[in-house]
């Protein structure tokens, strides 16, 4: 369901080439779970924004449902990016003045969804969650595990295919870091496809497929470690 062909990606710091990510290929299909482990500094975060239609390669394509995303325009690319695809962060990236409902509601919102279907979808994600009594805070008034769960919550309000996860659990108390873990794992499950970046290999291990990432280069591959059994 999407691929990278020969992606690569530097930044121009002074005069200055800093190449983040080398000629990086690799695909993804419908249901599947892949972490890319590295450590920090190694390219992840700029894999993702450019798998999310986010930062456009300096070379390569990436490809989604056999479409070229880079060769879009601008507004059919943030098209297909509301429509298709969700964003984990690991700082969460609520607005602060909304509670958690309002944060939830807000890709609905932008979708054009009725403001009785907006609630209704909100806080069955939220519930979904554990967070049913919990409708009113605003993401100051909730812990970190609890407003990564209103984020989860959010991304999953539009139903996206393709989930991009860069560092969700980096903030997290270990319970709400397997719970996210697990959730990620059953989003696969309902036929979507999840790719995690992180620096921990312990995450790494909860995930049927495994890339290493070290300088910008997907060094290796482990595939089928476990299945998705393993994690349920
Ligand atoms: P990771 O997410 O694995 O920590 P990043 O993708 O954020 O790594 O960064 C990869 C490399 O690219 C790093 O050396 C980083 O300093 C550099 N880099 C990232 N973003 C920029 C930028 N906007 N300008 C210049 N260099 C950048
Ligand atoms: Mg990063």
């Amino acid at each position: 369901m999407i691929e990278a062909d020969q992606v690569s990606r530097s930044y121009r710091v002074g005069d200055d080439h800093v190449h983040a990510l080398r000629s990086t290929t690799f695909s993804v299909q419908p249901g599947e779970f892949v972490a890319v482990v590295g450590p920090s500094g190694s390219g992840k975060s700029t894999l993702l924004s450019m798998l999310g239609g986010m930062l456009t390669p300096t070379a390569g394509r990436v490809v989604m449902d056999g479409q070229s995303i880079y060769d879009l325009t601008v507004k059919q690319r943030s098209e297909m990016r509301n429509r298709s695809i969700g964003f984990v962060f690991q700082n969460f990236n609520l607005v602060p003045w909304l509670n958690a409902q309002e944060n939830v509601e807000l890709p609905l919102r932008l979708y054009g969804t009725d403001s009785v279907g907006r609630r209704r979808s909100a806080t069955r994600l939220l519930n979904r969650f554990g967070l049913g009594d919990r409708l009113n805070h605003r993401p100051g008034e909730l812990s970190a595990g609890q407003q990564q769960r209103v984020a989860l919550a959010r991304t999953l309000a539009t139903n996206p295919q393709l989930i991009l996860a860069d560092e969700p659990t980096g903030n997290l108390d270990s319970l709400t870091r397997d719970l996210v873990t697990r959730t990620l794992a059953e989003l696969c499950e309902e036929g979507r496809s999840v790719i995690l970046v992180t620096h921990d290999e312990s995450l790494s291990a909860m995930a049927p497929r495994v890339l290493h990432i070290a300088d910008g280069v997907l060094t290796g591959q482990v595939s089928d470690q476990h299945s998705h059994k393993a994690i349920a």
